[in-house]
């Protein structure tokens, strides 16, 4: 794809974002900010047999927080824990460590028209902040299965 084509993905989340708002009993509720540029998001979200059955977010911020938000609810919606988090470090990875969109799974090539976030340094935290949220997400989800029953 081309730059072009990827601001217009981009564009296309930030106008109408999927899955937006929040679920009414979820699993897990988390919360992330980015203070640099001021953007927000709740991330809610239900787990069954090991899956994410459903996922919604609710942002608000800048148009890179919030279309990777969008993008990313896409991608997570019904892989299960351990597909999750391997995504989420690949998606990372791509604009930490200078991995590339190749690593990212065939079906999300959406995700890779973030990589371009790369070259301003500021907004990887933006594009990041979506996703380390639910990373924060699944290890209190983690926590709350594996604590003492009464
Ligand atoms: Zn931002």
């Amino acid at each position: 794809m081309t730059d072009d084509l990827y601001r217009e993905l981009i564009l296309d989340h930030f106008r109408n974002p999927r899955n937006k708002g929040a679920l009414a009993n979820p699993d897990v509720k988390v919360q992330g900010t980015n203070l640099l540029c001021g953007d927000n998001i709740e991330l809610t979200f239900l787990v069954r047999g090991g899956k994410i059955e459903d996922i919604k977010m609710d942002s608000t911020g800048c148009s890179i927080s919030q279309s990777s938000a969008s993008m990313m609810t896409q991608a997570l919606k019904g892989k299960s824990l351990t597909e999750s988090a391997a995504l989420t470090a690949a998606f990372k990875k791509m604009l930490l460590e200078n991995g590339s969109a190749d690593n990212l799974p065939e079906d999300l090539e959406e995700l890779a028209s973030l990589e371009g976030v790369r070259k301003y340094p500021v907004r990887v935290k933006c594009a990041l902040l979506s996703w380390n949220t639910f990373l924060q997400g699944l290890k209190d989800f983690e926590a709350k299965a594996d604590a003492p029953k009464k």
